[in-house]
């Protein structure tokens, strides 16, 4: 819908050709904003950060501007015709999630949900799978509160959550930030986690970033399913926590999620097979000295018996990589590659960027970013 074509452009006929064109191509799920209603709008207007989701927002001014109910809402038998026709399941969007814990649960929101179970039933009605987005920023203590109301409100439809984050004050950690709410959330049952990146907020991820966010989102998903005693999910906590017992280093990298992070951080300080690592030293190893302690069964299990020290083999390249990105970036460094964009825009100090939304109209920003900037990052070109 968007590739060459401005919001003025949306109308029933190009949503909907779009939808079937792509549902041709074989997609999955389509995210559908639908639940944004103009006398939601009403609430948004004493939020502290308005409207965070793109197609809320988008749908939102389109709806102002053209004085007419959220189109995606008017045609939504139609478009669960072409879902169905298809096979492809509705995620149907939070447009007015929360974007910040001050406006987390607030009446926007809340009137949305209750559009978003209206939906439900409806595209349930035409035999389409229906999954529902859900927020965004949420403090601890109203998360289990939105899970069950959704629960009610939508009928038991599958909720998927992006997050929530439970404090806004940590840019740059939000992969934490996020997967303690996406815990909570995914303990009171959560059906799929949307990860978030340590860039959310920031910018577009790379690869080490998503990397970040697909573990942290692990590590929420797999507490859960533990903490919720789902039969067979501790197995494998248990048989790290003997081999650990035992000081089987081997066993306990394989058995380690990220293998590779765990080996190399050992072998950093110490790459000897020993019984027991650089944290403590041999004298004071409390794993070792419990082994040695013949009241206790921990330790012994001859199935993670230990054979004795053996030299690691060097590490790997990625190894290398994973200890090298532990150093933080010097002042110098962080200021660098914080000006790029500026440098490349001859902007001075105190300024905004030319290609700023408040410096200049939208189309002379966009010929300067396709002058100057990469058009798929908009950062400079990477220097030859
Ligand atoms: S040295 Fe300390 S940290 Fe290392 S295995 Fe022994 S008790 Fe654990």
């Amino acid at each position: 819908m968007i590739v060459g074509r401005k919001l003025e452009d949306l109308d029933a006929e190009t949503v909907l050709s779009s939808l079937e064109h792509q549902a041709r191509q074989g997609v999955d799920y389509f995210t559908i904003h639908a639940g944004v209603l103009r006398e939601h709008l009403t609430f948004v207007r004493n939020r502290t950060i308005g409207i965070v989701s793109r197609g809320g927002s988008l749908l939102a001014k389109w709806m102002l501007d053209n004085g007419r109910q959220n189109l995606m809402y008017e045609i939504w038998d139609d478009i669960c015709a072409v879902l169905r026709r298809h096979d492809v399941t509705f995620s149907i969007g939070d447009g007015l999630r929360p974007g910040g814990l001050a406006d987390a649960t607030d009446e926007a929101q809340l009137r949305e949900l209750e559009t978003l179970g209206e939906l439900t039933e409806r595209a349930w009605r035409h035999g389409c799978q229906v999954m529902i987005e859900g927020p965004g920023h949420v403090p601890i203590d109203q998360i289990e509160f939105n899970m069950k109301l959704e629960r009610r409100l939508c009928h038991g439809a599958p909720f998927y959550v992006l997050g929530p984050l439970v404090t806004d004050i940590f840019p740059g950690y939000d992969h934490i930030t996020s997967c303690i709410g996406a815990t909570m959330a995914a303990y009171h049952g959560a059906s799929m986690l949307c990860y978030v990146t340590p860039k959310e907020h920031l910018g577009l991820p790379n690869k080490d970033d998503v990397k970040q966010g697909v573990i942290a989102y692990k590590i929420a998903a797999h507490a859960a399913d533990v903490a919720l005693g789902i039969p067979g999910a501790r197995d494998r906590d248990d048989e790290l926590t003997r081999a650990r017992a035992a000081l089987n280093w081997e066993k306990h990298f394989d058995l380690a999620y990220d293998t590779d992070t765990a080996r190399a951080y050992h072998d950093e300080d110490m790459d000897v097979d020993t019984d027991f690592c650089a944290m403590c030293g041999h004298d004071w190893c409390a794993v070792r000295i419990s082994r040695e302690i013949e009241e206790f069964v921990s330790g012994k299990d001859e199935h993670y018996a230990w054979d004795g020290p053996r030299v690691s083999a060097a590490l790997t390249p990625e190894q290398r990589e994973i200890l090298e990105k532990r150093g933080s970036l010097e002042p110098e460094e962080i200021h660098r590659l914080a000006n790029k964009t500026r440098r490349a825009m001859d902007t001075s100090r105190g300024q905004r960027a030319a290609c700023h939304s408040e410096t200049s109209a939208a189309d002379r920003a966009q010929e300067l970013q396709a002058e100057k900037l990469d058009p798929v990052t908009l950062q400079p070109p990477a220097q030859p």
